[in-house]
């Protein structure tokens, strides 16, 4: 099909990609439209036929073959962080009747109870107004499908966005999941236990524009690794938002058993989460990761008063980021739901901070107690020794994970790494 063929049967088929938050940046506005721009192409580059995003005056543009996975296409984009909203659109030249041609093929699949046009010009040169271009437009189409025009509450909206050389037609707004496109703040090592609570915590940090590395403990030798296949699936959903995930699956066992020998049973979670922090920062340090993330949420259990958090957090050097802190059980539960995450969080496993822990674990726990019970214990072997049984988890969209112990992924010992 020739060019000019194409543009009388309604245009070239894309996709016009709007964001927000990345609007107000100043003078940082072209390197998040850039990771825009790539995060997008990364989403859709599995999907056949996919051709590269195109920058336009605030918006990006992506072409799209006539035939094409369009379900796949809008499930992927829907994940990509940044998108305030997206549209499958033609691309017409600035004409009337292409844009009426493109209008009528657009709205044809549509059951239409009444429709409105509406055009916004962003180019201060055009010939026509904005509301030439509805006016004109509106009437044609109702001229040809004798469809009532309802200018207050339209069941239909066709929107043109007139550019400089081009119109974008579209009639359905998809909205896309805000946020910042990820990578634009940097890594973050997510502390991913089985439970509803910190994939929640991820992806908040994720739409935040955080690439996530992921971190499970797992109570092997004593517990079964269930927890960490639940991990595996969990990491698996949050991947589909970042290009690919790593999940590090820390056998924690034998160090719980050391602290088992040397620390009273009220003290216990506390000090497996001391810990838990030491081990995780080590992989920030590696991966490049600038903080941890917990999902923490204040009051919710024992380990999770005030005072506790600051006697783990102590012995922390990175910051910890908490995203659900001041977060409800029922509000955290509900954005599991609709992350997909809800029905593999509640399936049963064996956490590993049950593991040796008493019915009553202590509320009030004092940072100097802990530091004097840990001096007793050979930390730094413990935490060697924990990292050198780890395996790493490689997700790639869709891809089979594969796994490799950790002395293989990073040098060995971590000491030697440089700071990020
Ligand atoms: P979650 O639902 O995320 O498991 P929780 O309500 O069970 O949270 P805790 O068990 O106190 O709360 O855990 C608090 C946080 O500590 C978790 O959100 C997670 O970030 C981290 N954490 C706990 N257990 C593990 C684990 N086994 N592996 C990795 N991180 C963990
Ligand atoms: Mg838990």
């Amino acid at each position: 099909m020739s060019q000019a063929q194409k543009f009388e049967t309604g245009g070239d088929d894309c996709v016009i990609l709007h964001y927000n938050e990345i609007g107000l940046k100043g003078k940082n506005r072209p390197f998040f439209i850039k990771l825009l721009a790539r995060r997008i192409e990364e989403a859709v580059r599995p999907l056949a036929g996919i051709h590269r995003v195109r920058k336009l005056h605030g918006r990006l543009l992506l072409e799209i073959p006539e035939v094409c996975d369009w379900s796949g296409i809008s499930e992927a984009l829907a994940r990509v962080f940044g998108l305030a909203y997206f549209a499958r659109a033609k691309s017409i030249p600035l004409d009337l009747d292409a844009a009426t041609e493109a209008a009528l093929e657009i709205i044809a699949p549509l059951t239409i109870a009444s429709f409105a046009v509406r055009s916004r010009k962003e180019h201060p040169g055009l010939p026509l107004s904005s509301r030439e271009w509805e006016r004109a437009v509106g009437a044609r189409v109702q001229a040809r499908r004798h469809l009532p025009v309802d200018l207050s509450h339209p069941g239909t909206t066709i929107y043109i966005e007139a550019l400089k050389d081009r119109a974008i037609l579209y009639a359905e707004k998809i909205p896309g999941p805000g946020g910042l496109p990820v990578g634009s703040s940097g890594k973050v090592a997510v502390m991913l236990s089985g439970g509803i609570d910190s994939p929640v915590a991820a992806h908040r940090m994720m739409k935040r524009g955080c690439q996530a590395v992921f971190v499970h403990f797992h109570g092997a030798p004593y517990l079964s690794r269930a927890s960490a296949e639940k991990a595996g699936d969990l990491a698996e959903i949050l991947g589909g938002y970042q290009p690919g995930s790593r999940l590090y699956l820390i056998p924690f066992g034998a160090l719980q058993k050391d602290i088992v020998l040397s620390a009273p049973a009220a003290d216990r979670v506390v000090l497996y989460r001391r810990f838990m922090i030491r081990i995780t920062e080590r992989i920030a340090r590696l991966e490049g990761a600038l903080a941890l993330v917990t999902g923490e949420s204040l009051a919710q259990v024992a380990s999770q008063t005030l005072s506790n958090m600051a006697a783990i957090e102590e012995i922390a050097n990175l910051p910890i980021l908490r995203p659900l802190v001041g977060m409800d059980k029922e509000e955290i539960i509900a954005e599991a739901r609709a992350l997909g995450s809800f029905e593999i969080s509640i399936e049963p496993d064996q956490d590993c901070c049950s593991l040796f822990t008493p019915k009553h674990p202590a509320t009030k726990s004092k940072a100097h107690l802990l530091r004097r019970l840990e001096a007793a214990m050979p930390a730094d072997q413990m935490i060697d020794r924990a990292l050198a049984e780890a395996e790493v988890l490689e997700i790639r969209g869709g891809a089979r994970p594969t796994v490799r112990p950790f002395p293989e992924v990073h040098p060995f010992p971590a000491k030697d790494v440089a700071e990020p």
